[in-house]
């Protein structure tokens, strides 16, 4: 078991391409970790580096206590599941799994043992002597995972595992793999680009941008509590509303009304414009006039199963609430829309 600390890790591309720029994070022992950004921000890089299947620029990898920034991949104590799997095509299920065991020199009858009873464990027992194309996507990526677990190693590094299956699959792999991770209590880095598969999975999430970390959180604190207007946009299943605004008094002007945010930083000079972020699960919807509420017309209403997004347009201005389907408003009408206190927030940036 161990943590892994990385300490202004940079990577750069030939070409001037700055994959990981100074990037500093720390990832406890045993913690389930997210590393959630959009395609090209780094992850693949950050992961490979740690796995040091890349040489960083400059920084530092560490792995419990040990500083493995010069060590091959081997020498690490590492597992990690590739995002195609990567199975040898060539191989059995179980010499698949078998093979880091082989490299690392166990007898024969040892290392088959154990790929035996780690395939059994993940519901493999059956498919052991088939090559990997006799297999389905979803048995793949079990191969894929029991290879990484045979090795029993300290830190497991998943790249987008789940993202090659179809979408029902995908929940169930997903379940699967929290539990398999509560089991072993191995440290994990999870790769992905998907913020519902972060929210379900992890114990904290890092949100990358650019080769470097926007927000470290927990799933609760990066949905509720996003530092900055990236994270807002790219965390929640219904995009954030980040609004216009202008602070006023004790409040915040905006679509009409005067808002009393919750501030992140909060806002010192009147008349200063910021952004307002409030999530549409967050807006209470009324067909009845509220004091203090903003109004405004409904101009769209979208249907996403148990809930509907209703758009409403005041003084300019669309802000999106989310009601239960059974109790939406008629197209066109008037509504109210209150934010809840405390989960109003304010952002300097545009
Ligand atoms: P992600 O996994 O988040 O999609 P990557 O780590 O694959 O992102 O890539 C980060 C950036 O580094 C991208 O701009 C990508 O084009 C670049 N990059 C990745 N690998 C290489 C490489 N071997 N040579 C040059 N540029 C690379
Ligand atoms: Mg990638």
């Amino acid at each position: 078991m161990a943590d892994v600390e990385l300490r202004a890790l940079t990577k750069e591309f030939p070409g001037g391409v700055r994959a990981l720029d100074t990037l500093d994070l720390t990832v406890a022992d045993g913690e389930f970790f997210a590393l959630l950004g959009p395609s090209g921000c780094g992850k693949t890089t950050l992961l490979r580096t740690i796995a040091g299947l890349e040489a960083p620029t400059s920084g530092q990898v560490r792995i419990g206590d040990r500083d493995v920034t010069g060590l091959v991949p081997g020498a690490r104590d590492v597992a990690m599941v590739f995002q195609d799997y990567a199975l040898f095509p060539h191989m059995t299920v179980l010499d698949n799994i078998a093979y880091p065991l082989k490299i690392k020199r166990q007898s024969r009858p040892e290392r088959s043992g154990r790929a035996r009873g780690v395939g059994a464990n993940l519901g493999l027992a059956a498919l052991m002597d088939r090559r990997p194309a006799a297999l389905s996507g979803g048995q793949q990526q079990r191969v894929a995972l029991a290879r990484a677990v045979a090795c029993h190693p300290s830190v497991f590094l998943f790249d987008e595992p789940l993202s090659n299956l179809d979408a029902r699959l995908r929940l169930e792999a997903r379940t699967f793999l929290k539990r398999l991770q509560r089991e072993l209590a191995v440290t994990t880095i999870f790769v992905t680009h998907d913020q519902a598969e972060a929210l379900a999975l992890a114990d904290r999430i890092a949100v990358m941008e650019a080769g470097r970390i926007r927000q470290v959180g927990t799933p609760r604190e990066v949905f509720g509590r996003p530092a900055n207007t990236f994270v807002a946009n790219f965390i929640g299943s219904t995009p954030m509303n980040l609004l216009p605004g202008v602070v006023s008094g004790g409040g915040v002007a905006v679509a009409g009304g005067t808002l009393t945010p919750s501030t992140i930083t909060p806002p010192t000079a009147p008349g200063e414009r910021v952004i307002v972020g409030v999530r549409p699960e967050y807006v209470s919807l009324s067909t009845t006039p509220v004091d203090g509420a903003l109004t405004g017309e409904v101009s769209i209403i979208e249907h996403l199963g148990a809930v509907s997004l209703v758009t409403v347009e005041a003084d300019g201005a669309l802000i999106g609430a989310t009601v239960p389907e059974d109790r939406e408003p008629v197209p066109g009408s008037r509504v109210w829309l209150s934010p809840a206190p405390g989960r109003v927030l304010i952002y300097r940036e545009s």
